[in-house]
């Protein structure tokens, strides 16, 4: 198995609705805002390759909306998913899964692209993974979530007869699914952010790593009370991020952050304060 580190882009996003109850003296000095209160995120994206299978785990904003659109985001630095798949020799034709997370634009934006008037899948070769309790909750929004699922980054999809649904036994979050996915590839299912979101867990030199998705954007919100505004449930992420955690520090588990701008893993420690990052590190550095 190889694992890569696929970088999409860098964004802009509100502080305050990143870091929901946490004050700006504070979060400011773990990621600074801009003169608009805007903090800088990445869109990093995971590539898997195994057994003949290329498999992406999310794929960012995409380039198919309106400039005023991206006029909110702020996209910004050189990367882009071609440019990271090009780096180790990829292209996106060659990808057989693409594996979202969840259904918010920031994730699954790239899933779909432009071809004259028609909206087609950006993965010609790919079949598309969600869940059908977060593809109901997706395609019938909430007010709440409405901005975030975008009709034209997720209809498409099922459209173009290549959306397939994971197999979903459990609801409880500590537990992953009875089969795994696809060989060491398993999946840990959250509900604070959003319903039904996917966490792949990985089993790679003997380590677990886990892609944080939402649950734990950046490092800065390893600490319990950094919760985005953004989330549905709150608690129930205060609680899944507990538990996660725990366990996490237990097995020495790697976090695979897909929104820190900073910092692609990190390892846990026990401290006075509660849980925190230990050692950063990159992917390739595993
Ligand atoms: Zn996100």
């Amino acid at each position: 198995m190889n694992l890569y580190s696929i970088n999409c882009g860098h964004f802009k996003l509100d502080g305050g609705a990143m870091f929901g109850v946490v004050p700006k003296s504070i979060w400011n000095k773990l990621n600074a805002a801009d003169e608009n209160n805007m903090c800088s995120w990445a869109l990093r994206s995971w590539l898997i390759e195994d057994a003949g299978k290329l498999i992406l785990v999310d794929c960012g904003m995409g380039n198919k909306q309106s400039e005023k659109f991206f006029g909110h985001y702020y996209l910004h630095g050189d990367d882009n998913l071609d440019k990271s798949l090009a780096a180790y020799g990829f292209h996106r034709n060659d990808i057989t899964d693409v594996f979202l997370t969840h259904l918010h634009f920031d994730h699954c934006g790239g899933a779909i692209e432009r071809d004259g008037e028609k909206l087609v899948p950006a993965f010609k070769n790919a079949v598309y993974w969600s869940n059908r309790e977060h593809w109901k909750w997706a395609t019938e929004p909430n007010a709440r979530e409405k901005a975030s699922f975008l009709k034209e980054n997720i209809l498409p999809i099922q459209e173009s007869g290549q959306l397939r649904f994971v197999e979903k036994k459990t609801h409880e979050f500590g537990k992953l699914e009875s089969a795994p996915f696809f060989n060491d590839f398993d999946i840990r299912f959250a509900n604070g952010h959003t319903d039904a979101m996917m966490l792949p867990q990985i089993k790679y030199k003997g380590k677990t790593i886990v892609y944080m998705a939402d649950l734990l954007p950046s490092y800065a919100h390893v600490p319990l009370p950094y919760v985005m505004g953004y989330d549905t449930r709150p608690l129930i992420t205060m609680t899944e991020k507990e538990q996660f955690l725990n366990e996490a520090l237990e097995n020495d588990y790697i976090l695979f952050f897909e929104h820190d701008a900073a910092h692609e893993c990190c390892t846990l420690q026990q401290t006075e304060k509660g849980i925190r990052p230990k050692e950063f590190f990159k992917l390739s550095e595993i």
